[in-house]
């Protein structure tokens, strides 16, 4: 068994107008939140931290129940800032120790923490501090670029890097106390360890007079040094104490659990509808650009026309001049040489000859050879002079261009 016995306080302090901290305790969880953001929404993100965190640890007494209610914690706060513009903005400190069970189901005290809220341990008048602040200064401490008492005064002391509500995913740190029957926990929020040294903490918290006196001493002696802030303590003291057997110090960081935002049946059924929509018209479109790239593959191919490779006629499929990207291809070398063909018959070899079949396209260079042949004596001299003739032709066409030009001189 480990029990222990338990005093809280939270406090408006002297300066502030509203008190955005909230607190829980009872004989086996003790938390602390210290809310932050304009138009009291420090004081929504700090209650809303405190019940989810009750909740979870009430589903689950474990180090799992208490970091998944964190995270639910975080996601709710992030969720309800975004329904909600007056409460943008808005995170909380959490800092809370529970009696967890291990996997040998001994009660282990575990600390888990974001933000700058505090816990320390007091024994025999002695005070440790178990929580590391998750701020500016404190992680450049960390990092060697301050020193605590440049820290304790540097602007970006109070600038969280870590919070619930401050991002979707959160990293929590988890520590596994190690107890002794008499030690003292302290939890505060930052407007008592602010206000008071380590010595001032360590006498009052530690003082014999009972809990609630030594919590009431604590409130007294921030407002004394100033008040600047909310105040908030919980004092625990431990009675009964089991050794833990698998002692933890780790930060747990994981995505946040998925947010419902609309749990409603109408809210759900709208969403599949939608989905199916969305569905049917990706559908859609991808049926008419499919039907579309066919009906320009099949115009793009749905012809033959005659050409010359150089050489021979040769038979092309497709359009002469190509549609989009497809371009004619290739399909048949008649073997009929171009010069067998009239001067005429020579020049239409541009993709003016069409046909709508490779055999009719076949059929028409053999007929435009046969129409050469019928032009030509049946003698081996006569097929010299067509050489001669066509090179005739071609020079007849160079003429052409000459007239045209005559033409428009006069
Ligand atoms: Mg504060």
């Amino acid at each position: 068994m480990t029990r222990w016995r338990y005093a809280a306080a939270t406090d408006i302090g002297l300066v502030r107008q509203t008190n955005q901290d909230a607190l829980y305790a009872d004989d086996k969880l003790a938390i602390i939140a210290d809310g932050m953001g304009g138009h009291a929404a420090g004081e929504v993100a700090a209650a809303m931290s405190i019940d989810l965190v009750r909740e979870g640890f009430r589903e689950s007494q474990s180090v799992e129940g208490l970091v998944e209610a964190i995270q639910g914690a975080n996601a709710a706060v992030l969720d309800d800032a975004r329904d909600n513009p007056e409460h943008f903005g808005m995170g909380t400190t959490v800092i809370a120790i529970g009696l967890t069970y291990d996997l040998e189901n001994v009660v282990v005290p575990t600390l888990v923490h974001v933000g700058d809220s505090r816990a320390y341990q007091l024994r025999d008048g002695a005070l440790r501090q178990l929580s590391e602040d998750h701020s500016v200064a404190e992680e450049w401490v960390r990092m060697g670029r301050l020193t605590p008492e440049e820290a304790a005064v540097h602007p970006r002391r109070h600038q969280l890097t870590r919070g619930v509500g401050v991002e979707d995913t959160i990293a929590i740190d988890v520590t596994s106390i190690d107890a002794a029957v008499g030690d003292r926990l302290l939890l505060c929020s930052d407007g008592l360890s602010n206000e008071l040294d380590g010595d001032t903490l360590a006498r009052l918290a530690s003082a014999p007079n009972g809990l609630e006196m030594a919590v009431e001493s604590l409130v007294s002696a921030a407002k004394v040094a100033g008040g600047r802030d909310n105040i908030s303590v919980i004092l625990i003291e431990f009675d009964e104490v089991n050794v833990s057997t698998a002692p933890i110090r780790r930060t747990m960081s994981s995505p946040p659990p998925p947010v419902v935002t609309n749990t409603s049946p109408t809210g759900g059924r709208r969403k599949r509808h939608l989905t199916w929509r969305v569905f049917a018209a990706a559908l859609l479109l991808l049926g008419v650009i499919g039907a579309g790239v066919a009906v320009i593959h099949w115009y793009a191919y749905s012809t033959y026309y005659l050409a010359s490779d150089g050489t021979n006629i040769v038979v092309f499929q497709g359009q002469p001049s190509g549609v989009l990207w497809y371009k004619p291809m290739m399909v048949a070398d008649t073997g009929l040489p171009v010069t067998r063909l009239r001067p005429a018959d020579q020049r239409a070899l541009v993709g003016t000859i069409s046909e709508p079949t490779l055999s009719v396209a076949l059929s028409h260079a053999k007929y435009l050879n046969k129409a050469w042949h019928s032009t030509r004596t049946p003698t081996t001299s006569t097929t010299t002079t067509t050489f001669s003739t066509s090179a005739t032709t071609t020079t007849t066409l160079h003429v052409a261009p000459t007239t045209t030009t005559t033409a428009k001189r006069g």
